[in-house]
């Protein structure tokens, strides 16, 4: 009997936003780059917009929860946490799905600081976390005319999956047992 067809999408397209006000006393972190300003992040975890972004559009690309249903705000084990292990959980159920990177672009909407000379560290330390080339991760920045959220850091995300060659391990399982 032929193996029940595979009908996971070739590629999958996944999207994130977040947002997070700017509060004195805490350090900023940006896509796990430690930058230099007077201000932080709030919110939960570390407040890192643009990997909460970023971790939303994976787990998104696949139809999985999202990163509050997964890690509850409310839920004293992430206050302070840092933001890769969200990322890292997202990358782990894309994998178990059966899809790998192809490339990602984002967006970060903040009047200060400016991005521009961290842009290349972010790109790099984003390609270390999905441990995919530095040359499949954009990260562009953008000032918020006249939007009147100078007091907050925006990020948007976007990411493109492609099915593995390989079917997913439960369909292999299936396949051999026949
Ligand atoms: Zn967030």
């Amino acid at each position: 009997m032929p193996a029940k067809a595979d009908s996971r999408p070739e590629i999958s397209i996944g999207y994130g936003w977040d947002s997070h006000e700017f509060k004195s006393g805490v350090p900023l972190k940006i896509g796990g780059v430690n930058l230099a300003h007077s201000k932080g992040l709030g919110g939960h975890s570390d407040g890192d917009v643009l990997l909460h972004a970023l971790t939303d559009a994976v787990l998104g690309a696949i139809a999985a929860p999202d990163i509050g249903t997964l890690f509850s705000p409310s839920d004293e084990r992430w206050k302070g946490a840092d933001s890769a292990l969200f990322l890292a959980e997202a990358l782990r159920r894309m994998k178990a799905a059966g899809y790998s990177i192809v490339n990602l672009d984002s967006t970060l909407i903040l009047l200060q600081p400016k991005i521009s000379s961290y842009a290349g560290e972010i790109r790099q330390k984003i390609s270390e976390l999905l441990a995919i080339s530095v040359d499949r991760v954009s990260v562009k920045a953008k000032t918020p005319e006249g939007m009147g959220t100078e007091n907050a850091a925006i990020a948007h995300a976007v990411v493109l999956l492609k099915r593995a060659a390989r079917a997913p391990r439960r369909a292999q399982v299936k396949k051999l047992s026949r």
